[in-house]
């Protein structure tokens, strides 16, 4: 316990009596639960052993933290390693998202997306997914991730909240802020976090907040709702940031359903209800989450466009149609050098998108153009839409997937005999692109995405 700031012990004091103070602190002694959820547009094997986890579909807790680095289905994207308490956005947006509606959804403090997979995965395909992330090299990890997932309904942008308010007024119905914050619930999990805490970084966090909130309100719809999560049990960060925000915006918080067994604390402090995990209760880390209605009901907008810089695509690139399994469902189309795939009922939200924020991916990028044509890019690989069948596909096992990660040099004879562009895959999912030549094989796996560990440890 002596790790830990005076001014945090006192709070939690606040929050509990002796007895279960004793509780919550000896539960930060203990190894954090490590727990995935699958992706279900993608085939793996589920286990049928592991303990799931209660609110939450596809997904498990392991018994011990696996080297995921060295596992080539975490890179082919069929599952995400995810914390599990914040997994309960799952019932927020199963009991209050009206989920079987087309929905525009924005994810508006989205890196590294495990609550954007999440989300992904409980969408209908005519339903949007805007995933932002402000700052710069996460969106890049964001936009690497969502990749993987592998799914043409979601859009990752770099934007402030403060910009998306401005160009996007009512836009959507569902806005997730998953706020940054002081992160007192990830002690256990991440040490480094207990040396960052203060006073003042919570008050930091608290007005920080507090202008995500009011800048991203006038992107939400009348009767849409904003979700509203942190990983820390600061109250100042949590139930009173949102009293202080509901000053200025009107909204009604709405109540989550939770079975006594998930030992989930719900509070409701002037009609605000709001869902609290803590690690001596259930298993998982902290997380806090409420569910806020704005006042009012109205249909979304959609802002007009006058110039746009995604283009129908050229006749010469009408082949890649044959890369979709499903090509009637697509607009073709490009952005500078890219082509890429939009879902036709999404075309209209796509050019808007597009055109008015700084969009680092969207669709399913297929392939680039180049002096010779066109080469296939990563996303196409990992892509669920993608037609493996216009391909020639290189099955590799453990050893050899691994050594394609790494980006090393592909052995010639675990590529197919025929020279050309080909996809590899590992138990049926595609990882990447490799060019087979006549006496050796270029490997395209992304650099920015290959594995830095040797491969003795990954062998280990
Ligand atoms: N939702 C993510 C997930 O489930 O993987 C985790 C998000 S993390 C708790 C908060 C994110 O907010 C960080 O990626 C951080 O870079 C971003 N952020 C920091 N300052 C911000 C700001 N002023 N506006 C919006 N987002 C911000």
């Amino acid at each position: 316990m002596s790790n830990f700031p005076k001014t945090f012990l006192d709070q939690m004091q606040e929050l509990f009596e002796v007895e279960e103070l004793k509780a919550f602190f000896s539960s930060l002694e203990t190894v954090s639960p490590v727990s995935l959820r699958y992706n279900p547009y993608k085939k793996t094997e589920m286990p049928t052993e592991l303990e799931p986890v209660p609110w939450a579909s596809r997904a498990f807790y392991l018994k011990e933290r696996p080297n995921f680095t060295a596992d080539p289905l975490i890179h082919a994207g069929a599952y995400y390693v995810q914390e599990a308490s914040s997994m309960f956005l799952e019932q927020a947006l199963k009991q209050h998202g009206k989920l079987e509606r087309q929905l525009r959804v924005l994810d508006l403090c989205a890196a590294p997306g495990g609550k954007s997979t999440l989300i992904s995965a409980l969408l209908n395909e005519k339903s949007l997914l805007l995933s932002n992330e402000v700052i710069k090299s996460r969106a890049h990890i964001l936009a690497e991730n969502i990749q993987k997932w592998g799914q043409d309904n979601v859009w990752v942008s770099q934007n402030d909240p403060l910009e998306i308010g401005k160009v996007l007024p009512a836009f959507f119905d569902i806005i997730v802020v998953d706020a940054p914050c002081s992160g007192e619930g990830m002690f256990r999990k991440a040490e480094h976090s207990i040396g960052e805490w203060s006073l003042q970084a919570v008050q930091h966090c608290a007005l920080r907040q507090q202008r995500i909130l009011h800048d991203i309100w006038k992107a939400l719809r009348p009767g849409g709702i904003l979700i509203y999560s942190t990983c820390t049990y600061n109250v100042s960060e949590n139930e009173k940031n949102l009293l202080k925000f509901k000053e200025d915006c009107d909204f009604k918080s709405l109540k989550i359903m939770c079975p006594k067994e998930w030992k989930i604390t719900e509070t409701n402090q002037d009609d605000l209800y709001a869902y609290r995990f803590y690690p001596h209760k259930s298993k998982g880390e902290g997380f806090f989450l409420s569910v806020l209605q704005k006042a009012g009901e109205s249909a979304v907008i959609t802002p007009r466009v006058k110039k746009t810089n995604l283009n129908k695509a050229a006749k010469e690139t009408e082949q890649l149609k044959n890369w979709c399994s499903d090509p009637d469902k697509y607009q073709l189309c490009q952005k500078n050098e890219t082509i890429k795939v939009v879902p036709l009922h999404l075309w209209q939200e796509a050019q808007v998108l597009e055109s008015l924020l700084n969009i680092v991916y969207g669709g399913a990028e297929l392939a680039e153009l180049n002096r010779k044509g066109f080469s296939p890019l990563p996303a196409a690989a990992l892509w669920t839409g993608l037609n493996q069948g216009a391909f020639t596909c290189a099955d590799l096992e453990l050893e050899t997937a691994l050594t394609y990660l790494r980006q090393d040099n592909l052995p010639i004879d675990k590529a197919e005999q025929n020279d050309g562009w080909q996809l590899i895959r590992y138990k049926g999912l595609g990882l990447g692109w490799i060019k087979k030549l006549q006496n050796r094989v270029n490997n395209y796996f992304p650099k920015e995405w290959r594995i830095r560990m040797s491969m003795d440890k990954l062998k280990q």
